[in-house]
């Protein structure tokens, strides 16, 4: 007894000493004199931030920060430099691209033709003579500044003689060499191959193809479905390459539609071996293509298991396609949802709003949205969708009276500017029109819940940077003005931080730079907030952390 007694006193005096004078633990890192935009509410500047673990514990000025240093804290100097909060794009396909990121020549940031010409002649090289040499999307002729036409067949023929070339533009159109068509069996006598859409494949008065395959994603596709694929012995390797290159953009978060098993499986093994740079937020959804299929899905969607509470993987919407018959084609400009379409749709939407699911939905075209709306209200009467974010995707076309709707019913808007590539196009569909496409000051003075993805990696570009210069100066790549409704550095960089925390369901851990929030964190070559405009899409990411842990960079 009296052993016990004396046992017990002891503790009980060191537990109330140790809260009387309780100190948190120092913080592992601190990074110091620098310009901390923490895009908090108020757009906070600050000069330090503190790091324990995974998480920020303080942010201010640098003696105050300087002040919580242990013995065993760890102090960069970033001699001035910018640091943002890490970017979240809300919707781009990037773990699809896993499996040719390697093999493709990707053009994002390549902004001369002899640059373009170059990379093609060594990947040519490095390829050998047979070698495929491609590219599926995410760049647009219009970004040569220096030359910007289309290629033709006899350039690519002259720049890879023995290899077969397809460089695919967005989903608009592909351009092949003569080696490209001879493989693909697309000849001047010989009937077109089966899976290829009449019509798409361009002839001269000769009835001779000139290597252009025309025709929105019909047409791209079934070129891209005969390029060679990385073997599955590579498939880790293409993914480290690919996950880098999102980091050196500036990107530590994406909203992912269509989630490829295989490369999930593989981010997951770097999860448990705390080694994964990125955070990845999957849209599921089981997309059916006829009514038929929609029976069988019905059935699924309750079964749906959203939510992990994971803040590295997890699946947070069903998307992007409610009814494949409704899923607006890229380039269309004019849609015609029927009423036995929009049935269909409405059952399925009701049935995702009866259990509860988060809805992300491809929307695009004027009257497809006023479609979609007008189903959501009535399956907002049945089961009220206030609370579950559901958002409408791309909608370049919106206009300020869908936003007024969308908010009444709570919606959100992940707004994915395919001008970025594509404005040229679609100027000479649109016409002037095409200069409120997306409409980003209406977006913003609406006062709906924003935020901005590329839906990259074909139909358009991924560089986060790429987007806030547009979003800035209105100007797409190549530097033609296409955007008139641009908005302030400040929104556009909300909109791609704070905001875009919300279409990921982690406004509580990402999306500025706070206090007991992840210590996502980027830091920039030059000063996004001073940087004259034209320089905004050149900035770069010198070091990058996700979770407290330096992913890009090293100090
Ligand atoms: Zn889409």
């Amino acid at each position: 007894m009296t052993m016990r007694t004396l046992f017990t006193i002891p503790v009980i005096a060191l537990i109330a000493v140790s809260s009387l004078t309780a100190q948190p633990a120092p913080p592992d890192l601190i990074l110091s004199n620098g310009k901390i935009i923490t895009v908090d509410e108020r757009f906070t500047i600050a000069q330090a931030v503190a790091i324990r673990g995974n998480r920020i514990v303080a942010v201010g000025a640098n003696a105050e920060i300087a002040s919580l240093a242990g013995p065993n804290t760890r102090t960069v100097d970033l001699r001035g430099r910018a640091v943002i909060p890490g970017l979240i794009d809300n919707h781009m396909h990037l773990l699809r691209a896993a499996a040719t990121w390697t093999k493709e020549l990707r053009f994002e940031g390549v902004i001369s033709r002899k640059q373009a010409a170059d990379m093609l002649r060594a990947r040519a090289k490095a390829a050998g003579p047979g070698g495929w040499v491609y590219n599926i999307g995410g760049w647009t002729h219009q970004q040569f500044a220096d030359d910007p036409r289309p290629f033709t067949r006899e350039e690519l023929d002259q720049l890879a003689p023995d290899n077969p070339v397809a460089l695919q533009e967005s989903y608009y159109q592909v351009f092949l060499n003569s080696r490209a068509l001879q493989t693909l069996g697309i000849q001047a006598n010989t009937p077109d191959p089966p899976e290829f859409v009449k019509g798409t494949i361009q002839r001269d008065a000769g009835g001779k193809p000139t290597g252009i395959i025309r025709g929105d994603i019909a047409a791209t596709r079934p070129v891209a479905a005969k390029l060679p694929k990385v073997a599955s012995g590579e498939l880790e390797a293409a993914t480290t390459e690919m996950i880098k290159d999102m980091n050196r953009a500036g990107l530590t978060s994406v909203g992912v539609p269509g989630c490829s098993a295989d490369v999930l499986e593989i981010l997951e093994k770097w999860k448990t071996q705390e080694r994964l740079g990125i955070r990845i937020f999957c849209i599921e959804g089981a997309a059916p293509g006829s009514p038929e299929q929609v029976d069988r899905a019905l059935g699924q969607i309750g079964k749906m298991k959203l939510f992990q509470g994971d803040s590295f993987i997890d699946t947070v919407f069903y998307g992007e396609s409610v009814y494949g018959p409704l899923h607006d084609p890229m380039f269309a400009l004019k849609s015609n949802p029927t009423p036995d379409q929009l049935e269909i749709w409405r059952r399925m939407a009701m049935e995702i709003a009866k259990d509860g699911l988060p809805l992300h939905v491809h929307a695009e075209l004027h009257d497809t949205i006023d479609a979609f709306l007008d189903q959501i209200d009535a399956v907002n009467k049945e089961h009220p969708i206030k609370g579950l974010r559901w958002t409408l995707a791309h909608i370049n076309q919106i206009n300020a009276a869908q936003l007024d709707r969308m908010k009444r019913l709570g919606m959100y808007a992940a707004v994915h500017p395919w001008a970025v590539i594509n404005g040229a196009i679609m100027h000479e569909g649109f016409g002037d029109g095409a200069y409120d496409m997306p409409p980003l000051r209406d977006l913003q003075n609406s006062g709906i819940m924003w935020g901005f993805g590329t839906d990259g990696t074909a139909a358009n570009q991924t560089l986060p940077f790429q987007t806030l210069s547009f979003a800035v100066t209105g100007e797409m790549v190549g530097g033609r003005k296409v955007l008139r409704q641009t908005i302030s550095r400040e929104d556009a960089l909300i909109a791609h931080t704070r905001k875009n925390a919300y279409f990921v369901f982690q406004e509580d851990n990402l999306g500025s730079i706070q206090p007991g929030k992840l210590a996502d964190l980027v830091v920039l070559d030059r000063d996004y907030l001073t940087v004259p405009s034209a320089e905004i899409k050149d900035i770069k990411p010198v070091m990058m952390l996700v979770g407290g842990r330096f992913v890009y960079g090293t100090p």
